[in-house]
């Protein structure tokens, strides 16, 4: 056994001190960045904000959204060949910078993400997902797909830490995501004892990932548009956000009426409900590490959106950064033991 004890810090044990700026409105900041990846050689434009590949937030409807925002959607694993057809036949090409396809590591994820590769060559982001991205073959399968997929942008995840990201980075991935125990319906920390405080995760993972040219999304937690701007400003190129996004006319799952109330359900994708709904039940052998729940609806995602860049808008221009590039260079951290002012929460 060995004990690290070094605190590692969530978003909420920090703020961003304000610097002295010259910008004079937060309307002259740029949120779009351009990346060019390692493996695949691609260039991408777009605000890098995704909406996680959960079956209730990943869908073509949120994407259609997210797009027009130049924003990124995860489509989750779960929608066939046909939808794909469905979706794409009449939308241009732009599309394919603000899309990516998730799978799981299992044979039968993989022959459906070749099928829709194969009919759709244009698309350039593949999302290899795993709850857990330490395991060996995840990484063999990581090879594999990259091997098979020179020209493909490739995401792979979830891990936490740095030697972590290297070793994914070193087997083929563009781009590792960063995340483990830190979503809003994720219970693993809870279930198994295991997790990283997402700041911590994030700062220690974009130093090891930009020492060799790659990039990180920083996976979960964001409770509030101030979060998205700490994990910009810890040096997370992308974030990707789940319970943020859910509850919208664009997420999915069914709308429920209760006492005049209405709500959309949100599950986590290791969940009962969604191992119910994908795979038949909860196996044997393991403990479902995912939380259902009832979230208020909360309308059209576009409002939503604009509330979340306009915050990330916002913090830029406290330290003064003109471009959303600029943030992790001008960010200070602040440790504080309170948050928001609760008289009215
Ligand atoms: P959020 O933005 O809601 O805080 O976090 C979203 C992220 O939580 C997802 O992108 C994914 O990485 C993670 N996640 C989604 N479903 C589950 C689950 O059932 N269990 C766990 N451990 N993590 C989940």
């Amino acid at each position: 056994m060995r004990l690290e004890t070094d605190l590692k810090l969530g978003f909420k044990e920090v703020m961003i001190r304000p610097k002295r700026s010259t910008l004079k409105t937060r309307a002259q900041v740029a949120l779009d960045r351009t990346f060019t990846f390692l493996h695949s050689g691609r260039e991408w434009s777009g605000v890098p904000v995704i909406a996680s590949n959960m079956d209730t937030v990943g869908t073509f409807d949120v994407a259609d959204v997210l797009a027009r925002f130049d924003m990124m959607t995860a489509i989750h694993k779960h929608y066939g060949e046909e939808d794909w057809t469905r979706f794409l036949a009449g939308r241009g090409e732009g599309i394919y910078q603000r899309i990516m396809v998730s799978t799981g590591i299992a044979e039968q994820d993989l022959v459906r993400l070749n099928r829709i590769l194969s009919a759709h060559p244009d698309l350039q982001f593949i999302c290899l997902d795993v709850a857990n991205g330490y395991v060996e073959v995840f990484v063999d399968c990581l090879r594999r797909v990259r091997e098979s997929y020179p020209e493909k942008t490739i995401v792979a995840g979830n891990v936490v830490t740095g030697e972590m990201v290297e070793e994914l980075l070193l087997s083929g991935a563009d781009i590792v995501k960063v995340g483990i125990g830190s979503g809003s319906v994720c219970i693993t920390r809870v279930k198994a004892g295991v997790g990283y405080p997402q700041l911590s995760a994030v700062i220690e993972c974009a130093d090891a990932a930009h020492g060799l040219g790659g990039r990180i999304i920083s996976d979960g937690g964001c409770v509030s548009a101030g979060d998205v701007a700490k994990a910009f400003g810890g040096g997370a190129d992308f974030v990707m956000l789940g319970g943020m996004f859910a509850g919208h006319d664009e997420s999915g799952g069914e709308l429920l009426e209760r006492e005049g109330q209405h709500y959309k359900l949100f599950y986590g994708m290791s969940s009962s409900t969604a191992m119910e709904m994908h795979s038949g039940g909860v196996a044997d052998y393991r403990a479902s590490e995912g939380k259902t729940v009832e979230v208020p609806y909360r309308g059209p995602i576009a409002e939503t959106v604009k509330d979340i860049l306009g915050g990330v808008r916002s913090a830029c221009t406290y330290v003064g950064a003109s471009a959303l590039r600029e943030l992790t260079k001008r960010t200070t951290f602040i440790r504080v033991l309170e948050q928001n002012n609760p008289v009215f929460a």
